[in-house]
């Protein structure tokens, strides 16, 4: 292999793991972010549920005491029908039928209570499960990032100062080429693969491949820039 092929691997391997393990580490903190925003979120869900339950809670007790209050004033009423004791026979026939609409109306909207304090309840539990899943997914990237974060850590520092050297190697002129293609977000080596760059596909010659082959000079696929390895 070419001498500049090599010094350009050196720093391509060291770059290549950099990037590997800088991309775990923000992996590794984004998930951390992500639970706790959604645990932020299933906290508000949480919250909100409970707030509708006790809504609904406080409507259904007071469509029971309504219903109550109206079906004690019906009994009396009926009492005094019963008994001969009411003043105007007639307008207490029509207050009697008057507070059975009502009663029939204040049923009806106490079953439909009944069906949405069991609809705030199940949304309560689903709540507390969603809750409790976002504990556990926020606990389980914590410790991800824990396990990782040292040795990530001490890896970056090994290969740091390898990278360096291998920086200073490099002929000055391969610098800025190899820099640019650094900063396009290519790779800096590419394989020819049936006479085609493994990077772009871009046909590379057959001078230039043999060259490659035999080692003779340092190539870069004119397509994407990356310099040819031999196969
Ligand atoms: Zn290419």
């Amino acid at each position: 292999m070419h001498q500049d092929l090599v010094a350009i691997s050196n720093v391509w391997q060291c770059d290549a793991r950099i990037d590997v393990l800088k991309a775990e580490h923000e992996g590794l903190n984004r998930a951390i972010k992500e639970a706790e925003a959604a645990l932020l979120a299933a906290d508000a869900a949480l919250t909100a549920a409970q707030s509708a339950l006790a809504t609904v809670k406080a409507a259904d007790r007071a469509n029971t005491r309504e219903l109550d209050d109206y079906t004690k004033n019906r009994r009396s009423t009926q009492q005094m029908i019963d008994t001969g004791t009411a003043p105007d026979y007639a307008a207490a026939q029509r207050q009697v039928a008057s507070l059975s609409a009502r009663i029939d109306s204040l049923e009806n909207a106490g079953l439909e209570l009944i069906e949405g304090v069991e609809r705030a309840q199940e949304a309560l539990a689903a709540a507390e499960r969603t809750r409790l899943q976002a504990t556990a997914t926020l606990a389980a990237a914590t410790a991800a990032l824990k396990s990782r974060d040292t040795p990530i850590r001490k890896e970056l520092g090994e290969i740091l100062p390898r990278r360096e050297a291998a920086w200073v190697a490099l002929d000055a002129d391969l610098k800025p080429q190899y820099f640019d293609q650094r900063r396009k977000k290519k790779r800096a080596l590419v394989l020819s693969i049936d006479r085609t760059c493994s990077q772009c596909s871009t046909f590379v010659p057959p001078q230039v491949y043999l060259d490659v082959e035999a080692g003779r000079e340092a190539h870069r696929c004119t397509g994407c820039g990356g310099w040819l390895l031999p196969t």
